[in-house]
């Protein structure tokens, strides 16, 4: 004997039911109940035709004829023409049967939970006639067996308690005595001693397909659904889960508590009483192993089996000093909630015994709340407790596995995931079999605690890290051109899935919640909406991934204000814009606590020296108890091209204007030949070095002169280059005479800092300084005479991608 049931998707139309009928067809040859749900979503349209004729809105009308045309197009498409009529005007029998309660219903405006039962069952018992009509008229050894003459219960309408004796009597004579080979049976209804329709609790289908199974002692429940088989978290809300081959009762049982809907909880007891295995298969996969529930076979070699969530979850606290040490206070409170027949989710007690705090769902909390502000009445009057706290919107998460108890350090792991992601725990809990951990969350992080949970317990340290990135310009463009080229050998070698989910630049911006493709991105900013900042943000905090990385390719002084918004939201930044570390120490002081605070590292190597590791060497030296005496560098790629290629044979003009061309200046030139570009970088050098600094403290003594600084655009700078050449060759020529080079060096020592041009002669480090490279020497306590140095290409966009990108899988591998 086996028993297969199959849910509401797996019967929701004609093909579908032709899928089931292949499955059963093909089934071994032995007794079969199969037990069927309402056509997918004809439960829910049946409630809702309710609750509109109980408050007299005469739409119901609608919603009833919607359920009819439901069921006239199956049976249309299942059945030949000649077989119609007597199916159909069964139907429209029961149909009718069904208008008459609902205009009652309507008439009176009210209801009751016993009609609810009543209207609702007509949801499974239209799906069972025409698919056990079906299955004869396709030559299946078939009949139909109403589920209210086999599963008796009490009268708790709506989640009716089964009288197990009297039902396991009569299924299992039922079964012993039915002639045929297939039995249909309608799910989830049942009926009371009274007689009255009662039903199983949402999900109750495969409720009945248990008691069924027990009742006969089958060899197998099978449970045909949309999935195949029970996965690490929903499939739906994680795409990375994956389908659990083998899981024990115990597993089952706490995962589909805490929200695993793929089985409704009470359908394990029945069977794990008689051991009756249970197979979670797909219809729509038939051929796929599926998930087999069995006992526990003490498979020591798995801690987590799964992750599971329960959405709309109220926290009601009871608190107060009048707690402490007097006996029966969470006696009276369960009781409270117990007697208004509300279900508690999850218990906490604080061991200060100041408070009591219990998950329930949210469509019981205002109820709950009044019962126990009357209950504890006279102590709240007293000021001995406060009334009951009530926080909303709120969801659980869950770790659930046998083998948890042997093994420390999981719920560590959890919470430390779950705070890295500014994921914010309101209340924790672990069950004492020590099978599962679960943690209150709010409704809006759940998508991003199950992918980050998911990910450090189940992926094999696959981290994915999701970029928005601002800007794609010369820079932009080619870090995302590197990330297309690099992902491959990210994954696999590194265990970091970089996607990149929006992009802007000043006129567009796109966003694509499976990641934007990196081969065709521009066309898809192309057709994006109009860019905005503020938007752009919103956006972000909304999907609200984790690892989310904000990267601003920029020199915008609007966007680097922005940034204090994503850190406040645990977004790392990532940034080549000097601008905001180099404007005011306490915007920059407090860029640095944000990112602390939230756990969200602010990266910047960018900033100075292009890709050259400068600030992160700097970090380490600090870190690791080294101090700064004195820094000396070229820190200018722009203002060394310029220098380099100025000689007795070229205009001053001319080389600027190549230099610009080249992309190695700024868009507006006078920023480097001003030395303000310098100005910032040592100025954020100092600032690493651990001092406090304005860009006004730094001495500047421009070479330029005052005309070519006060320009106001491109094209009248440009011309005053053109009459100060005399000045500019003179400069060269007195250096040539001393065989010395023009080289623009930035210095600090004892809290000073100062950027000017110099005469560097022939054997100093800065004399062979080629094209646009960079130097920097630091001489430290470690490194008081001979300096530390770092020397190389200091800009270009490649170098300025590539050291965004090191930024990246730094932030990767926090
Ligand atoms: P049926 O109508 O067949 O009874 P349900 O909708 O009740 O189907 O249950 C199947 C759904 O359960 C899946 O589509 C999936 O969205 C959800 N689900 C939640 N958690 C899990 C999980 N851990 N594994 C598989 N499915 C899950
Ligand atoms: N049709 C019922 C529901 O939607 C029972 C079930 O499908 O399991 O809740
Ligand atoms: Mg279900």
């Amino acid at each position: 004997m086996k028993i297969l049931k199959f849910g509401g998707t797996s019967v929701a139309n004609d093909e579908n039911i032709k899928k089931v009928k292949s499955i059963v067809q093909d089934a071994p040859d032995s007794k079969i109940g199969v037990v069927v749900s309402a056509f997918g979503g004809v439960t829910d349209m049946l409630l809702n035709s309710l609750d509109r004729a109980s408050s007299q809105n005469k739409n119901y009308e609608n919603t009833l004829n919607e359920i009819e045309e439901r069921h006239i197009t199956v049976i249309k498409n299942l059945f030949p023409i000649n077989k119609q009529s007597a199916i159909l005007s069964r139907v429209k029998s029961e149909l009718n049967d069904l208008e008459t309660l609902l205009e009652g219903s309507f008439l009176i405006g009210e209801t009751t939970p016993r009609l609810s039962d009543k209207v609702v069952s007509y949801g499974e018992l239209l799906s069972s006639f025409i698919i056990s009509e079906f299955f004869i008229s396709e030559g299946l050894d078939a009949t139909l067996k109403d589920g209210r003459t086999l599963i008796k219960t009490d009268e708790s309408f709506g989640n009716a308690n089964v009288d197990f004796e009297l039902t396991y009597h009569t299924c299992s004579t039922y079964f012993a005595n039915v002639k045929e080979k297939v039995t249909v049976v309608p799910g989830f209804v049942s009926s009371s001693h009274n007689g009255n329709a009662t039903t199983l609790g949402r999900g109750g289908s495969d409720y009945t397909a248990a008691i069924l199974a027990a009742a006969t002692n089958a060899d197998v429940l099978e449970i045909w659904t949309d999935v195949s088989g029970m996965y690490t978290a929903n499939p739906k809300l994680v795409k990375q889960a994956k389908c659990v081959s083998h899981i024990s009762y115990e597993e089952a049982m706490e995962l589909s508590h805490f929200g695993a809907k793929v089985l409704y909880p009470p359908t394990i007891q029945p069977v794990l009483t008689k051991e009756i295995p249970i197979v979670i298969k797909n219809t729509f996969a038939p051929d796929e192993e599926g998930t087999y529930i069995t006992k526990n076979e003490n498979d020591n070699t798995k801690t987590v089996r799964g992750i599971s969530h329960v959405e709309s979850i109220t926290l009601l606290s009871l608190e107060g000093s009048g707690m402490v040490g007097i006996p029966g206070i969470s006696k009276r409170f369960f009781e409270t909630l117990s007697q208004e027949g509300i279900s508690v989710v999850m218990i906490t007690q604080a061991s200060s015994e100041h408070s009591i705090c219990v998950g329930i769902s949210d469509k019981d909390a205002k109820q709950a709340a009044i019962a126990v502000n009357n209950n504890f009445e006279y102590e709240i009057a007293s000021k001995r407790i406060d009334p009951v706290h009530v926080e909303q919107n709120l969801a659980i998460v869950a770790l659930v596995g046998d083998n948890m108890k042997s093994h420390q350090g999981l719920s560590g792991k959890m919470f430390s995931t779950l705070g890295k992601n500014n994921v914010n725990i309101r209340a924790i809990a672990q069950g004492a079999s020590e099978r599962n951990i679960s943690a209150v969350i709010r409704k809006d992080d759940v998508k991003k605690a199950l992918n980050t949970l998911h990910e450090a317990f189940f992926e094999e340290n696959i981290k994915q890290l999701n970029l928005f990135v601002m800007g794609v310009g010369n820079v932009g463009a080619r870090f995302l051109t590197q990330i297309k080229k690099q992902k491959a050998y990210l994954k696999n070698e590194l265990k970091l899935n970089i996607r990149v989910i929006g992009i802007s630049n000043s006129r567009t911006m796109v966003f694509n919640e499976d990641g934007i493709s990196l081969s065709s991105w521009e066309q898809e900013l192309a057709n994006g909406v109009k860019a905005n900042k503020d938007t752009f943000i919103d956006r972000v905090n909304k999907l609200n991934y984790r690892n989310s990385i904000f990267v601003d390719n920029t020199a915008s002084t609007d966007v680097a204000k922005t940034y204090t918004r994503y850190l406040n939201n645990s977004i790392s930044v990532v940034t080549c814009n000097k601008i905001a570390c180099s404007s005011g120490y306490e915007s920059y002081k407090e860029l640095k606590q944000l990112a602390k605070k939230y756990s969200a590292p602010f990266l910047f190597e960018t900033n100075v020296g292009a890709g050259l590791p400068i600030i992160d060497t700097l970090k380490h030296l600090i870190a690791s108890g080294d101090k700064i005496n004195k820094i000396q560098a070229v820190l200018s790629g722009s203002l060394n091209f310029v220098f380099n290629n100025f000689n007795a044979n070229t205009t001053f003009h001319d080389v600027v204007k190549q230099a610009q061309e080249e992309g190695y200046t700024e868009p507006d030139p006078t920023i480097d030949l001003s030395g303000i570009d310098v100005m910032r970088k040592i100025l954020i050098l100092a600032r690493e070095s651990g001092y406090v600094l304005e860009i006004e403290d730094i001495k500047n003594k421009s070479f330029l002169p005052e005309e070519s600084l006060n320009t106001n655009s491109n094209e009248t700078f440009f011309e005053s280059l053109k009459k100060y050449e005399k000045d500019f060759q003179l400069l060269y020529s007195k250096a040539a005479a001393k065989e010395c080079k023009l080289k623009y060096v930035a210095q600090f020592e004892n809290g000073k800092a100062s950027v000017g041009l110099q005469e560097i002669p022939k054997g100093h480090d800065f004399y062979n300084l080629e094209g646009s490279d960079n130097i920097v020497l630091f001489f430290t306590e470690r490194y008081p005479n001979q300096p530390m140095i770092i020397k190389g290409a200091g800009a270009g966009a490649d170098v300025t991608a590539s050291g965004i990108f090191a930024d990246i899988i730094r932030i990767g591998n926090f």
